[in-house]
């Protein structure tokens, strides 16, 4: 942010701060010599090395809106000169948003058929196979049984699979599902009366995000085929009793078909 005009500016020596005349000339020069581009001056800061300050002053130029004309002087006393002079950008300016580089600006959804999306070599998310013993898994399991992690990584082996997903990887995706659609803080979820955990069309996944989540099953429900968190839950939970009795006594029906219909003929009508 440009420093007001009125800023103390101790620092800047008298012959740079006394070099406005020459700045404006040089932002005037920069503007095709069009004077009414370069407006009154905002302020003189001293730059970082010696004998050096910035005049600032208001830009009149057309599209830039909230800018300043920055125009730097340098040089001992006598023998001053321009540096640089540039455009800056005011807190009011319209500029460009941040860049982002494309593979954090890349959204799931956008990944269309035929499309490639490759892994870059040092994702996080990935470990070679024969190095995804998780200590955490390792810990789980009955004490006479190898844990989860172990059985595993030689499952992983025997698939043939290089690389399989990291304790960092896993964390991430687990964050992502909690805080999706079908993770406990969703509208279906907190609307319900019970949850996937002990829900019959629970299908737990293996491996150690087992304990949290699994794949809904009932094809009847939005959440078929998706990765729910247990404590997600919606109206199709396999235990739900609904009584569907009528909520009002109703009498025996009486069927009255003693009555006997005597066929109409020919001129008996009237
Ligand atoms: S039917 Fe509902 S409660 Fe049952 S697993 Fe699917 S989403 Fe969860």
């Amino acid at each position: 942010m440009v420093p007001e005009l009125a800023d103390p500016a101790p620092t800047v020596p008298a012959h740079l701060a006394g070099a406005a005349d020459l700045a404006r000339a040089a932002a005037v020069e920069t503007a095709d010599g069009d004077a009414a581009q370069v407006g009154a001056p905002v302020a003189v800061r001293a730059e970082d090395v010696p004998d050096a300050a910035t005049h600032y002053f208001a830009a009149d130029k057309p599209g830039y809106r909230g800018w300043y004309w920055a125009v730097t002087v340098a040089g001992p006393e006598f023998d001053v000169n321009v540096s640089e002079v540039v455009l800056l950008p005011g807190p009011e300016s319209v500029v460009a948003p941040t860049w982002v580089p494309w593979n954090e600006r890349l959204r799931a959804e956008d990944l269309g058929p035929g499309d490639l999306l490759p892994v870059e070599d040092g994702d996080e998310r990935l470990v070679p196979a024969h190095a995804s013993l998780d200590p955490d898994d390792e810990d789980e399991g009955e004490a006479s049984e190898p844990g989860p992690g172990v059985r595993e990584v030689g499952d992983e082996l025997g698939m043939g699979r290089p690389r399989v997903m990291s304790r960092e990887g896993r964390l991430d995706a687990a964050v992502r599902w909690s805080d999706g659609d079908f993770g406990p803080g969703a509208d279906m979820a907190r609307a319900a009366s019970a949850h996937c955990g002990t829900c019959g069309f629970y299908l737990p996944v293996a491996g150690s995000l087992r304990a949290a989540f699994g794949v809904c099953g009932n094809g009847n429900v939005p959440a078929d085929g998706h990765v729910v968190h247990a404590e997600y839950g919606c109206g199709g939970h396999s235990e739900l009793q609904i009584d569907s009795g009528a909520v009002v006594a109703v009498a025996d029906l009486v069927y009255d078909d003693g009555v006997e219909m005597e066929p109409e003929t020919a001129g008996s009508g009237g």
